[in-house]
């Protein structure tokens, strides 16, 4: 819905750039939200935390589409870090950065 349409139909425009997507793991929360304030804006932005960030895909589609229906975002930022308690032994650099890739172009073809 364009701007137009909601003010036609009366409806307030309820929207924010970006979906922003983390671990969960409170070592990452100093670092992080600073930068996220700076990147996207201090309230611009949706936000959820989730064990091992995107470990849970159908988690973090859940999530994207929400955004997308409720405050039309048009950025998904998706981060995961070394040392993720969430992957275990499992989470290598080549792992998070499969896992990231994979995310993101599925993301991209459902939200072109
Ligand atoms: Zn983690």
């Amino acid at each position: 819905m364009t701007q137009k349409d909601a003010v036609r139909k009366n409806k307030p425009v309820i929207h924010c750039d970006a979906l922003v997507v983390h671990c969960m793991d409170y070592r990452l929360q100093k670092f992080l939200q600073p930068w996220i304030t700076i990147r996207f804006g201090y309230d611009n932005f949706d936000i959820i935390s989730l064990a091992g960030g995107v470990h849970d895909y159908e988690m973090v589609l859940k999530y994207v589409e929400l955004a997308v229906r409720i405050h039309s975002i048009e950025t998904v930022c998706l981060i995961n870090h070394e040392d993720c308690r969430a992957y275990g032994r499992d989470g290598t650099y080549k792992r998070h950065r499969h896992d990231l890739l994979d995310a993101s172009s599925k993301i991209h073809a459902l939200f072109p």
